[in-house]
């Protein structure tokens, strides 16, 4: 059978999906393709979602994706199945069983169903809690945000934090909270991510740390001690979960993710990886070389980068021609707008050894501060500082040492 021939599925109709299928198109494949999504809506972009969608700047429509709808699928030539749910994977009969029992058989498969919004116990059935992971979630809690309502954001990290930015813009009355002593302190570390939290404080938003929610009820939130918070709305921003269930009983590695090797292929629960299977996104696990570090990211920029590179990889391994394949070793990059903030990260702070601020000032609120580990430049944090942010993507990329951070922010 020729490469031609042959069927890709992609499963997962968003960021990650969408770009894999453009990318087997822009690099020549011509087979047929199908994209198998569970949201019923063409396929959208989230981040506005807790921003500009959600203080209604922007429209449904204007976050579309891709904007000419309909005309996606047929300049690309890819079948869409929307609102339509991958339940399970036969890997040996190389077929995926959809919702209402339909099968659909592959030769080539890209997982790229990315995660969803953890939820409290036993707060679903309440019309008060909200979570904001889709656009009908966005659309539910847009309704709620009246000025003058009392929200309580449970979560202080990045969603959290741009949720309670909006609501504030909109002139509701915000309350954090936070479980942890410190917010974001697994992405920024510890001293920044002290610092990032004080743009709450400064725009009048009380943020509490280190508070238990014991309880939500429909007239607000009790932490234990069983203080009680009014609120007229809980927005629940915990973290998010991978989208791997329907993967369960198939031979596909899981484990917090999909595993993946280097190159974005996907492991069987034996050694190797499963022939014809990719996967890329928010659901994906994988070895970054550069960094030396497993990982799985939930930022729009490895969506995006790793559906283009998990593309090539399959279209290397349907053509048998493997030998030129780089592993996907990107710089982790993700942004997040609060405020009248934006703050950008580039590479990791994990294991970082110091911290210093080399441009700017906290006193400004605008600076770059670089992370170090051992000898080594491993981050770099902007805070409404773009130019000069982007400015060490190479030097994360080429593996620069401190010494060279340090001579660069010099000059
Ligand atoms: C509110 C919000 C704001 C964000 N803001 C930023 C930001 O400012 N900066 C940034 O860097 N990143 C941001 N992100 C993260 C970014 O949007 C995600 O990293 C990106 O959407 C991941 O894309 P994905 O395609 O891998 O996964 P997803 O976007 O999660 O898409 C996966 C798709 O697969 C579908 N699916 C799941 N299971 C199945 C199944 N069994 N069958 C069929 N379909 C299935 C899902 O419903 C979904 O449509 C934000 C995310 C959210 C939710």
């Amino acid at each position: 059978m020729s490469v031609g021939d042959s069927h890709v599925v992609v499963v997962g109709a968003s960021l990650a999906g969408t770009r894999a299928v453009e990318a087997l198109r822009h690099q020549g494949f011509d087979g047929r393709i199908t994209l198998i999504g569970d949201e019923a809506h063409q396929p959208y972009d989230r981040p506005p979602l807790s921003k500009t969608l959600l203080s209604g700047k922007r429209t449904a429509d204007q976050v579309r994706l891709h904007p000419d709808g309909d005309d996606y699928a047929s300049v690309l030539d890819v079948t869409m199945m929307l609102g339509r749910r991958a339940c399970s994977l036969d890997v040996d009969a190389a077929e995926i069983t959809l919702d209402r029992d339909e099968r659909v058989g592959f030769d080539a498969l890209v997982i790229a169903t990315g995660s969803r919004a953890r939820h409290l116990n036993h707060t679903d059935h309440l019309p008060n809690v909200y979570v904001v992971r889709t656009l009908d979630d966005c659309l539910r809690l847009q309704a709620a945000l009246v000025a003058g309502a009392r929200v309580v954001v449970v979560g202080a990290g990045f969603i959290g934090a741009e949720v309670a930015a909006t609501a504030h813009s909109l002139g509701c009355h915000v309350t954090v909270l936070e479980a942890a002593p410190v917010p974001l302190e697994r992405q920024l570390g510890a001293t920044m991510g002290t610092y990032c939290a004080t743009v709450h404080a400064r725009h009048g938003v009380p943020l509490r740390v280190g508070v238990q929610v014991d309880e939500i009820d429909a007239n607000g939130v009790i932490l234990a001690g069983r203080e009680r918070i009014q609120a007229d709305v809980v927005v629940v921003g915990v973290g998010a979960v991978p989208n791997t269930e329907w993967l369960q009983d198939s031979d596909v590695a899981v484990g917090d993710g999909v595993l993946c090797d280097a190159f974005c292929r996907v492991r069987g629960s034996g050694a190797g990886t499963l022939k014809g299977i990719v996967a890329a996104g928010d659901v994906a696990r994988w070895t970054n070389t550069l960094f030396g570090e497993e990982m799985r990211i939930e930022h729009w920029t490895n969506a995006a980068e790793m559906a283009e590179h998990a593309a090539t990889t399959l279209l290397a391994d349907l053509n048998g021609d493997s030998s030129s394949l780089m592993p996907f070793a990107p710089v982790p990059y993700f942004w997040s707008d609060q405020y009248d903030i934006k703050i950008q990260f580039l590479g990791r702070s994990t294991g970082h050894q110091e911290v210093v601020v080399v441009d700017g000032s906290m006193e400004s609120g605008k600076l770059v501060a670089l992370y170090r580990r051992d000898n080594q430049l491993i981050g770099a944090l902007g805070i409404s500082r773009v130019r000069q942010l982007m400015s060490y993507r190479n030097l994360l990329a080429t593996g620069a040492s401190w010494e060279e951070a340090l001579t660069h922010a010099a000059q």
